[in-house]
């Protein structure tokens, strides 16, 4: 498994590089945009950990370079503590999921086997809809580029309805999305989250089909 490193502060990519190598991976390490470019276009990787602050092209280009010449290559994007518009920004460049600095190696560890294991399925993306955007792995939501939290219930639903716009979703089918089988649902629940998530983005956001359930336009 071969991971392509680019993190410019040395301590900290020598940390990471000690910390993946027990773990069967093959970390080539580099400290600065350009040449990131150059061996992701040109070599084979599984995988790369970008960091966005780099000399000679930052993250944020590299990643927006590769992902125009429709490179899937899964990005995990290293930024710094609150940089939330640096977080949003790689997510929409194409990122697959991001760490803030500073982070636990175990975590990190944690990310790349659910980024590689993504990888080998099917990818997911970043759901964009009028100004929102929703990131399943991450579980970011944004709208208007301002992050938006959202409570775990109303996140899925919004999951639910942006995965497939268009499409009438039942009643019954986003209770099992949001509840599971043997969770006690109140009759009201649904009705509920979708008049918060229409209070939190705007009102034409969720349709009521009467009598059977909610939809997003296409
Ligand atoms: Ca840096």
């Amino acid at each position: 498994m071969r991971i392509l490193l680019v993190e410019d502060d040395t301590a900290l990519g020598e940390g990471i590089r000690t910390a993946l190598k027990p773990e069967g991976y093959t970390v080539d390490w580099l400290q600065d945009g350009a040449s990131a470019l150059h061996a992701l276009t040109h070599e084979s990787f599984e995988l790369a950990i970008l960091d966005l602050g780099l000399p000679r092209m930052d993250g944020l280009q590299v990643l927006k370079h590769l992902r125009a010449a429709a490179n899937p290559v899964p990005v995990l994007v290293l930024t710094a503590r609150d940089a939330t518009s640096d977080r949003i920004a790689g997510l929409d460049a194409g990122a697959d999921d991001y760490l803030i600095k500073p982070f636990d190696v175990a975590e990190l560890k944690a990310r790349l086997r659910a980024l590689l294991r993504r990888s080998f399925n099917r990818p997911q993306p970043v759901f964009s809809y009028r100004g929102i955007s929703l990131d399943p792995v991450s579980q970011a939501v944004s709208y208007l580029d301002k992050p938006v939290n959202l409570p775990r219930k109303e996140f899925l639903l919004l999951h639910e309805l942006l995965a497939q716009p268009g499409r009438v979703m039942t009643r019954d089918k986003l209770q099992q999305a949001l509840y599971g089988w043997d969770e006690e649902v109140e009759s009201n629940a649904l009705e509920v989250h979708v008049h918060h998530l229409r209070k939190k983005f705007f009102p034409e956001l969720i349709r009521t089909v009467r009598g059977v359930g909610y939809l997003v336009d296409k």
